[in-house]
């Protein structure tokens, strides 16, 4: 049996009906009904509310970005909601709590800069924060600034149209309610629709599946117990190590080899935090003159293939004991724009690979070599390849025997059978548009998102949506935030978001619109800043491709956020370039 909150990732999926609504008096009508729904068969609270909350700003989503919108908007006097799916706050942390999961960005980076006396105070034990450690942080902000009691918990919002004759959003939730405000804010996270593969016969299947975004809360036990993971990206390399610990047998099944660095992590040296805290506000500042948002890298200045093999071995040597994606990364200045330079750091690392597993044939198998290093997330390890050396694992490649069923005991692939009593499935998310598409958002009278965004996202500044007016998207596709350290981006674009109501506020303007002509061009520059580079090369989430049917279209801004906050920095100087805004 499904255990957990798996329901969720196998439940019934939301419909995709385009939204085209003659009149806006009938759109609560019309929602009710799509959800099955009559307000008199609602219980008189939520028929209540369906007709009385009024507020400035509805948000979806109380993770990391939510709550920082909450925070600032009330700071500017306006009300607001949040909706969110999940019982408590956290997004992203709430979901993922697979065993070994922990952020791949330094504890010291991966926090809110908001409040100078919450990043002084807040201690973190370990390099990388784990994950219930970070959230037990977002639980302490969440209560340090009152900010539950503005969030509606285990509430997933349906659909959202806008009226543009009263310029108000409508929002409906799976619970039948109705709540209606000006502005709308998608802060819905860029990894929160779990993908399990369709692989036939997982319903008769007798034991546990587990998917790694969707980790019950209860302590999931393996011991004893033979496990099967399917995927080998951040989330199953994580979670490997530690599942091979406890599980009397676990088969990997392996379709892409993916690049991993050792992490290093280790307990925070007491003096390196104070030293960085001490230097937070100038380091914070500094992010932004970086291209990942994080400072203390200074950017490189060879190419690889400009210094000598003996300097170019030291340089990696020297990164691969240091740890870490972005020094690896800069360890030349060309690793994700020139292939031949990038091959010699991908070859670095497999030879690495090659020396710690000690079956030749799987040390084969888990170099990879279908990808530039660096064009899908670089994961970070701990003990990882050395798992293979154990005896109670086995790979299983999946790249040419492709998995053809589960059975009730097991996992069948072309090669043969699979005996297991548990299956994780590692296997990623529809990322970045998943769940925007998974709400029906329209505009009365106009499409809907899912018919504008058919070939492909498009966006402003990944903040917002041409003929969406009054809708902001938090990190959304066209902008850095997946490639940079979130959190900034997502500080960033809340209080772009935010000043930009004040902006409006102070100056009577109800509503502000993306040009279709601002949007045109902005999408055209993140893919040509895209096209300049290696990342298209590799089948990622970020080229959408790991969704079948899912149009293939490299989605965020690799430009930098020193780019890309100059450019926002631009905009608002100039008046809101690229908007329209009226009274
Ligand atoms: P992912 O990177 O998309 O990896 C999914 C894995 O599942 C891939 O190995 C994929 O193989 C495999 N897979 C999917 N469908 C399959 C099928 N039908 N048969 C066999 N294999 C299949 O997902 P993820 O590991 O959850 O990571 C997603 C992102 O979340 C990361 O890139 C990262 O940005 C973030 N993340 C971060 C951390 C961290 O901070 N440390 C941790 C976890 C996740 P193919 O490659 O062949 O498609």
């Amino acid at each position: 049996m499904p255990t957990g909150g798996l329901q969720r990732a196998i439940g019934p999926k939301i419909r995709r009906i385009p939204v085209h609504k003659p009149l806006f008096i009938n759109f609560c009508e019309e929602i009710l009904k799509r959800n099955n729904m009559k307000a008199t068969s609602l219980p008189p609270t939520q028929r209540q509310t369906a007709i009385d909350q009024d507020f400035d700003v509805l948000i979806v989503g109380g993770g990391v970005a939510g709550l920082y919108l909450l925070y600032r908007l009330r700071g500017l006097g306006l009300s607001a909601v949040a909706f969110e799916a999940g019982s408590s706050v956290g997004g992203t942390w709430y979901w993922n709590r697979y065993p070994g999961c922990r952020c791949d960005v330094e504890s010291l980076e991966y926090s809110y800069s908001f409040a100078n006396d919450l990043q002084q105070e807040w201690n973190w034990p370990e390099r990388y924060g784990t994950q219930p450690e970070i959230l037990k942080y977002i639980n302490h902000v969440t209560e340090r600034f009152n900010l539950r009691r503005d969030i509606r918990f285990n509430t997933r919002i349906t659909s959202a149209l806008f009226c543009r004759r009263k310029v108000l959003w409508t929002l409906c939730t799976d619970r039948g309610e109705i709540f209606r405000a000006p502005y709308c804010v998608m802060a819905t996270g860029n990894l929160s629709t779990p993908q399990t593969p369709e692989f036939s016969g997982l319903d008769r299947f007798k034991g546990d599946w587990f998917h790694t975004g969707l980790w019950p809360h209860d302590e999931v036990k393996f011991s004893g117990k033979r496990v099967g993971i399917i995927g080998t990206g951040s989330s199953g390399i994580q979670s490997i190590p530690h599942i091979a610990q406890q599980a009397s047998h676990l088969y990997v099944f392996q379709r892409t080899a993916n690049f991993s660095l050792p992490a290093r992590n280790g307990p925070l040296d007491p003096e390196i935090e104070q030293r960085h805290k001490s230097e937070y506000s100038a380091r914070r500042k500094a992010a932004f003159d970086t291209p990942f948002g994080i400072a203390g890298y200074p950017p490189p200045e060879k190419s690889a293939l400009d210094v000598s093999d003996k300097e170019r071995l030291q340089t990696y040597e020297q990164k691969w004991a240091e740890g870490g994606q972005i020094s690896f990364l800069y360890s030349f200045n060309d690793l994700l724009t020139n292939k031949a330079s990038n091959d010699t750091a991908a070859e670095f690392v497999r030879q690495k690979i090659r020396k710690t597993v000690k079956d030749p044939i799987v040390a084969e198998l888990l170099a990879p070599k279908s990808h530039p290093i660096g064009t899908k997330r670089l994961i970070l390890d701990t003990n990882y390849y050395e798992t293979y050396n154990r005896n109670n694992v086995t790979l299983v490649d999946v790249s040419n025997h492709a998995i053809e069923e589960i059975t009730p005991n097991g996992i069948r692939t072309e090669d043969g059978h699979f005996t297991v009593d548990s299956i994780v499935f590692a296997t990623g998310f529809d990322a970045m548009t998943g769940a925007i598409l998974d709400i029906d958002i329209g505009v009365e009278d106009g499409p809907s998102v899912r018919d504008v965004w058919k070939h492909g996202p498009t966006s402003y500044l990944g903040l917002t949506i041409a003929g969406f007016p009054n809708l902001f998207t938090i990190t959304g596709p066209g902008s850095p935030g997946v490639k940079s350290q979130m959190i900034l981006s997502i500080e960033q674009h809340v209080d772009f978001i935010a000043n930009c109501l004040q902006h409006m506020k102070s100056r009577d303007l109800i509503q502000i619109e993306a040009t279709f002509d601002a949007e045109d061009l902005w999408v055209k520059h993140v893919r040509q800043v895209a096209d300049a580079t290696l990342y298209p090369l590799a089948n990622s989430w970020y080229m959408g491709v790991n969704v079948p049917g899912k149009p293939k279209v490299f989605m965020p801004y690799v430009g930098g956020v020193d780019r890309y906050k100059k450019k926002c920095d631009a905009v608002v100087d100039g008046g809101y370039m690229g908007f329209s805004m009226s009274a």
